[in-house]
């Protein structure tokens, strides 16, 4: 799918208000960021190499993305499978003023979020917990929202654009344990899952699956426990919203503290994770990505593996007698 495909997808003049509908569609072209291949990949034998080097010269900071997760079953967005050819996300515009679109995302959220809490961590997961432990990486920074870093024991774990953990108001700043909220939209909604038949790839990476408009249309919504509003969201960056400042912070002072930064299973299409490539390099450190496609960065960094994320782990901690 192309950004043109994307743009088409959504009415010119969505909301009324200009601001708005600016930022809305700013968030469109970021989701729809197609990253092309530029360069030739690090041969994978001395990219192996030098990543073993990189992480000899003292611990690196781990930047994550939604290609260690696939593994687990949770789709990426833009793997020529990925979720983009078939569904876009929420922007934080919907969830503000679009009442439809946030009916329509909280009924397939409702139904998605239970296939998300099923997923485990997968051996990549592991292996940056083992790699952790060895001090060769300072902690990881994720982009993915599912928690299986936290699931899989990583002591130190920033979630650059939160998790599905929690849900916030977005009128009051009210939030609630996810499992709370989902009791209540239970009760709210008795025989709702029952009558949905779920298959597989209609899950999506942020929880979302699809549904037909009758099933969104009988779903009903609840409000928020303190207000009463029901602009509610995930406690998620979605596109066209910020990450958090504590967030920010907690990032800068974990690539301070490393000697270099090792990319995994992302694309880095999505500025708040390439801006950490950039910041690195302007520090000077050395940066590698492991990654199974092509990459915003790719022309910038010093080791680009082209490979599967989770067999390349496996040889890595070999190469490092983990
Ligand atoms: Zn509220």
């Amino acid at each position: 799918m192309t950004s043109s495909d994307i743009s088409a997808a959504v009415p010119d003049g969505q909301f009324p208000d200009p601001a708005i509908n600016e930022a809305h569609r700013s968030a469109l072209r970021s989701i729809a960021r197609v990253v092309e291949e530029t360069v030739e990949p690090t041969p994978p034998a001395q990219a192996l190499a030098q990543i073993k080097a990189q992480l000899d010269k003292g611990p690196a900071l781990a930047l994550t993305g939604a290609g260690v997760s696939t593994d687990s079953g949770i789709p990426d967005y833009r793997s020529p499978h990925g979720r983009l050819t078939q569904h876009r996300p929420m922007t934080y515009q919907e969830f503000l003023h679009d009442p439809a679109a946030s009916q329509r995302y909280w009924a397939r959220a409702f139904v998605g979020w239970r296939r998300m809490t099923g997923m485990k961590p997968n051996r990549t997961h592991f292996a940056l917990v083992e790699l952790e432990k060895a001090g060769f990486i300072n902690g990881v920074v994720t982009q993915n929202v599912d928690g299986l870093h936290r699931d899989a024991g990583t002591k130190n774990v920033v979630h650059l654009h939160g998790d599905m953990q929690s849900v916030v108001c977005l009128d009051c700043g009210t939030s609630e344990d996810r499992r709370h909220f989902d009791e209540r939209l239970s009760i709210a909604n008795p025989h709702y899952l029952a009558s949905i038949e779920l298959r597989p790839q209609m899950i999506n990476p942020d929880g979302d699956v699809s549904l037909a408009d009758v099933d969104i249309a009988r779903f009903r919504m609840i409000p928020c426990l303190n207000c009463g509003s029901l602009r509610l969201k995930p406690d998620v960056v979605y596109f066209g919203e910020n990450v958090p400042p504590a967030r920010k912070e907690a990032t800068e002072q974990l690539l301070n503290d490393a000697a270099s930064v090792l990319v995994a299973g992302s694309s880095l299409a999505v500025m708040s994770g390439y801006r950490i490539v950039l910041d690195a390099l302007k520090q000077g450190k050395p940066v590698a990505v492991i990654n199974g496609g092509p990459g915003r960065a790719d022309q910038k960094v010093d080791t680009l593996w082209r490979t599967r994320v989770a067999p390349a782990f496996d040889e890595l901690l070999d190469a490092l007698d983990l």
